[in-house]
């Protein structure tokens, strides 16, 4: 048996959303990707979302309407891809690493501990589609003395008066917290719409909105759609139509608009969103159950009326083992057809961020949590027996290590 490990959900009707959108004789930003945000508007109950072309491009777009730049911090975990980190440097901040909790998400006791006059943002990351604990992540930049703390700098920092909740929400699209989904749980929300996750468009991203009232749902949204196509005043799709030929240029934007080709992908995936999740719930389920006899296997938690994950990730833990074992059990699961990978190299153990200072000794948790980490298979395709057979390989292969090691 041959198992890879998060193949994209390709069916008949991807393909002839796609075969659609190359037909129409238009294939960038135009009525697939409005469908797309009228979907995800939907289906998440939200007012508005900006297709963009990667959760990294969204995330800066985010960051630069707040008025984030040089000087200023960004709260992040230390485990989680590097993009998180990488979309506050690109607009000159510093992103401020805190540990994780032991569902590996950031702890929000550290959070409170990291905040400084400096600090901007916070970008929570649920990781392998668990969402964090937003409800007290709230309520800390809520707090009196944290919010008098806060240096207001610009026109949508004065308005927001505090700082701002920014969801890395790469893994989470139809995470629930509290029964709400986790768009609606932070102020700004990313989806990574990346080949590996749960939502597809090859490369792409959606920033949804769930501000207070002084903001303008319809002027935030406008302000993101000019922003993220140059700064322009006309969509190439409206520019098109007979004679709407004049635009002006009104502000430096970005260039990370999605094709319509792209959303024309994700579009059939979401629409059947509710039958892609119950299957990832399905395989997850499955390997708690199997998995769940062996003391030394350290399970994911399982969906409550706290919190349901999207299950993008079975991110299992070995009790013990060292990195050196972790990593030839991967290796031996390969030589056996099984594709398995690590969710994550926390940040400071990666060459950039070394130079940069960051010390792993810092963040206890993260390292000892990567050291013993191995994050299964998980995908709708992927059957019950393929399951069973990851588990038992990983079962023997586990036991037969450890019989060498003694
Ligand atoms: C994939 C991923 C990103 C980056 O997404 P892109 O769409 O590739 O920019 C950011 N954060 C996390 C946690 C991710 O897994």
């Amino acid at each position: 048996m041959k198992i890879s490990f998060a193949p994209p959900y390709i069916d008949d009707d991807v393909i002839a959303s796609v075969d659609e959108s190359l037909r129409s004789g238009w294939i960038t930003t135009g009525p697939k990707v409005k469908a797309l945000e009228e979907e995800l508007q939907f289906r998440l109950g939200i007012e508005s979302a900006v297709c963009v072309n990667s959760w990294t491009s969204g995330a800066v777009l985010a960051l630069k309407w707040l008025g984030v730049k040089d000087g200023d911090e960004v709260i992040v975990p230390a485990y989680t891809y590097c993009a998180t980190a990488m979309a506050v440097m690109d607009m000159g901040a510093k992103p401020v690493m805190v540990d994780v909790n032991d569902n590996l998400t950031i702890d929000v006791e550290k959070i409170r501990e990291a905040i400084t006059p400096r600090t901007k943002a916070v970008i929570p990351v649920d990781l392998g589609g668990l969402p964090c604990e937003y409800d007290k992540i709230c309520s800390i930049v809520n707090d009196e003395k944290v919010r008098s703390l806060f240096v207001a700098e610009t026109e949508v920092q004065r308005k927001l008066g505090r700082i701002l909740v920014l969801s890395d929400s790469a893994h989470s699209i139809g995470a629930k917290l509290n029964g709400i989904d986790v768009c609606r749980c932070a102020d700004v929300t990313v989806f990574s719409f990346h080949a590996v996750k749960n939502i597809t468009s090859a490369e792409g991203g959606a920033i949804c909105f769930n501000l207070p009232k002084v903001f303008d749902a319809e002027e935030v949204k406008k302000w993101f759609k000019l922003m993220s196509l140059n700064g322009q005043t006309k969509d190439a799709f409206t520019k098109t139509k007979a004679g709407a030929w004049r635009y002006d240029i009104v502000a430096h934007g970005m260039k990370i608009n999605m094709p319509d080709v792209n959303a024309a992908i994700a579009l059939a995936q979401l629409k059947k969103y509710d039958f892609l999740l119950g299957e990832r719930k399905r395989v997850y389920e499955l390997y708690r159950k199997l998995l769940g006899a062996y003391h030394w296997a350290v399970i994911p938690p399982k969906e409550s009326c706290y919190m349901q994950p999207s299950y993008h990730l079975f991110l299992l833990r070995i009790n013990p083992i060292t990195e050196s074992v972790r990593d030839m059990l991967i290796q031996r699961l390969a030589d056996r057809g099984i594709a398995t990978n690590v969710h994550y190299i926390p940040m400071p153990c990666l060459t950039l961020f070394k130079q940069m200072g960051y010390k792993i000794e810092d963040y206890p948790k993260s390292m000892d949590s990567f050291s013993r980490e191995i994050s299964l298979p998980i995908y709708p395709q992927l059957t019950n027996a393929e399951v069973e057979y990851v588990v038992r390989n990983l079962v023997e292969l586990y036991y037969e290590l450890m019989e060498k090691i003694g």
